[in-house]
């Protein structure tokens, strides 16, 4: 079984549901199919293409912003797949101020590293090596980086989800 993105009537990307749930939601006019999948429903009386994306008929308002998961793969994409002190391919997390000197698990310390500087840097800090950071890590905004930190993300669906997560997400989707 397949996921289907699913957009706010504002184009907003909210989440992902199954197929089957997709398809219902365009059979009950509750949704309109924006991009369709290569795989067709059958059913009696007829067929119907899959939708890739579906946008909702109705806006619906979201009562509160979920806090984005910190992934690996979430944190690629926010610091462009590269690494943010050498620019060579990200392979690995580092903590800024490292954990072993009191620095945090959370978006703030934590930039994408390759391995040759992760491991150079170890358990020392940015002022004793005399490193600069190329971005400054914060935490991501919008449903798109929940999307795709959550899982898998379908090729169609970055059209829709890198005006919500910026343009990183084409990258590093590609990398994943
Ligand atoms: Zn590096």
């Amino acid at each position: 079984m397949s996921q289907t993105l699913v957009l706010n009537a504002t184009y907003e990307p909210l989440g992902v549901v199954s197929d089957r749930r997709a398809l219902l939601l365009v059979l009950n006019n509750r949704a309109i199919s924006v991009e369709d999948s290569d795989s067709v429903f059958h059913f009696t009386g007829g067929e119907l293409a899959v939708p890739a994306i579906i946008r909702l008929t109705k806006f619906v308002r979201i009562p509160y912003r979920h806090a984005i998961p910190l992934t690996r793969r979430a944190l690629f994409a926010r610091d462009g797949g590269r690494c943010v002190y050498c620019s060579a391919p990200a392979a690995s997390i580092d903590h800024v101020l490292p954990r072993s000197r009191g620095g945090g698990h959370h978006w703030e310390n934590v930039v994408s590293a390759c391995h040759r500087c992760n491991h150079v840097k170890a358990d020392k800090t940015l002022k004793e090596l005399g490193w600069k950071l190329r971005i400054v890590p914060r935490e991501p905004v919008g449903a798109a980086w929940r999307i795709l930190g959550s899982g898998r993300t379908e090729p169609k669906w970055l059209t829709y989800l890198e005006p919500y997560g910026g343009a990183s997400l084409n990258a590093v989707a590609a990398s994943a």
